[in-house]
């Protein structure tokens, strides 16, 4: 990270418009080397208390008050000021999360990107009337949940910043952040430049800290009208039941084992790099990475020596190096990515990438690695790993197919290459996923598109205006006139 990158503070939390020394700090250390990069907040309950307080002010004061074009319109700064800023941005978040500079790059594209996106929508968001019995006027308002939390993962900082702070202050809400411990760097440098885009005092809160301190208390706080939670499944169902507590609606984002299906007929050659690049990308540390590759069995082995080939050039180093595949996020994320290889010590390792020989002793490196041989039932081809292991596994046909690929407990997201297109209708109905994608995997992020799961990969939906719904309350006013 260039000294230029951290151009202040990042111990401050904000609250109420003013940033300020906490209570307590922790360090934050580097993925790509170990050492610590900085000191942040161990935000405190008491801290906590004084956003969602800051929070609450904004809410009734200024910011609740503002028209949506106004809103609108200071997201759209907001916008334009990441772009400024964006190989800053790319430099702290490749620092702190330990991703290659190029993808961090495209994680701020991704935030500027959202901030345009609903900067648009702010004003374009409404209810509707309904006809009703003779003698009545019925209509429905759109309204803002009014203090929503904002509780996200290490992984991409930036992106989940992005669809979730992003369209909540469309909505007009008012939010308090709690970026995770292991990377909150952007999350600081986010709110400083929605400070000097205009976002009035409160409307914007960031308390970085514990997941168990900070997260528990924000979560469960009485305070809150709405969380928003990107993570694991456990603290998700945590989280869900902290808010039960205060009856307010979740949104739960909880990663998944997702699958791209490969048939015979398939352009091959075109999915390729999304069938390596889908389970590699951010060393694996993706909510919707493909961990599963299901082939059919007559161009199993053609798929599966091509995506070894590809395996075997994958360069894995630190982030500045800007290679294919940086380090894991934490010695405790290699520790269980490492435990997941030795789970597979009954599978065929078809093929490693390969760590560069000067990447630093203490980074959290792990060479991505191919299985195959894999029963759709084992616990690698069952269970979220969050690290660069993908498995390739053979169907016969596409009732086999669609069979095993929802035969786990998530339903992030799928994707089907295939050229007949009454597959791909058939599939996209009966994937069990929030998104599918046909000969395409991701659609390069697309931040328009609803995203979120069914099972065990959470409920309601982020991206795109449906975010904007999850992040108001209907009313529905029914005036007598006669
Ligand atoms: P991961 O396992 O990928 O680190 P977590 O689900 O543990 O993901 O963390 C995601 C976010 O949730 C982080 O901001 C973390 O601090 C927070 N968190 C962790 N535990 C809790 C909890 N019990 N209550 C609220 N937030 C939590």
């Amino acid at each position: 990270m260039t000294p230029e990158a951290l151009w202040f503070d990042p111990s401050e939390i904000l609250i109420g418009g003013r940033w300020q020394a906490p209570a307590a700090t922790l360090g934050l250390d580097s993925p790509s080397t170990g050492a610590e990069i900085a000191r942040i907040a161990r935000g405190s309950t008491e801290e906590i208390d004084a956003a969602i307080a800051a929070a609450r002010a904004a809410q009734a004061g200024d910011w609740g008050r503002m028209p949506a074009v106004e809103r609108g319109r200071i997201l759209a700064k907001l916008g334009a000021l990441v772009s400024e800023n964006l190989d800053t941005l790319a430099a702290l978040e490749a620092a702190d999360v330990g991703k290659p500079l190029r993808q961090a790059r495209a994680d701020a594209v991704g935030l500027a990107r959202y901030m345009e996106f609903y900067a648009g929508a702010a004003d374009k968001l409404h209810g509707e009337t309904i006809p009703f019995q003779d003698g009545y006027t019925v209509y429905t308002l759109r309204e803002p949940h009014g203090v929503t939390a904002h509780i996200i993962p290490w992984n991409y900082p930036m992106q989940i910043i992005g669809r979730s702070v992003g369209a909540a202050l469309a909505a007009g809400n008012a939010a308090v952040l709690k970026p995770a411990e292991e990377a909150c760097l952007t999350a600081l440098a986010f709110a400083r430049l929605a400070e000097e885009a205009g976002l009035p005092a409160g409307a914007l809160n960031v308390v970085p800290g514990l997941g168990a301190e900070a997260g528990a208390h924000l979560a469960g706080h009485p305070g809150i009208d709405h969380v928003s939670f990107t993570g694991s499944v456990g603290v998700g169902a945590a989280i869900q039941a902290a808010a039960a507590a205060n009856v307010v609606p979740v949104t739960l984002e909880l990663g998944g084992k997702s699958p791209q299906l490969v048939f015979a007929d398939a352009d091959i050659d075109a999915a390729l790099p999304f069938l390596v690049g889908a389970g590699v990308q951010n060393a694996g540390q993706t909510c919707s990475a493909a961990s599963r590759i299901l082939v059919e069995r007559r161009v199993h082995d053609e798929v599966l020596g091509r995506m070894a080939e590809r395996y075997r050039a994958l360069r894995v180093g630190p982030a500045e190096a800007d290679l294919d595949v940086g380090p894991l996020i934490s010695a405790r994320q290699k520790e269980i990515v490492e435990g997941y290889l030795a789970k597979g010590a009954d599978l065929e390792a078809v093929a490693r990438g390969e760590i560069v020989a000067n990447a630093p002793a203490g980074g959290h490196y792990v060479a991505p690695t191919l299985f195959a041989g894999a029963a759709p039932d084992h616990a690698l081809a069952q269970e979220e790993i969050f690290g660069p292991v993908q498995v390739v596994i053979p169907f016969d046909d596409e009732d086999e197919a669609r069979a095993i690929a929802n035969g786990t407990e998530y339903g992030l997201v799928a994707g089907v290459w295939s050229r007949d297109g009454g597959r791909q209708m058939r599939l996209a109905r009966a994937l069990n996923a929030g998104q599918v994608f046909i000969n395409n995997y991701g659609a390069g992020g697309g931040i328009e598109l609803p995203f979120g799961g069914v099972g065990k990969s959470g409920h309601g939906r982020e991206k795109g205006f449906e975010a904007l719904y999850g992040f108001t309350t209907l009313k529905t006013v029914a005036a007598h006139h006669g």
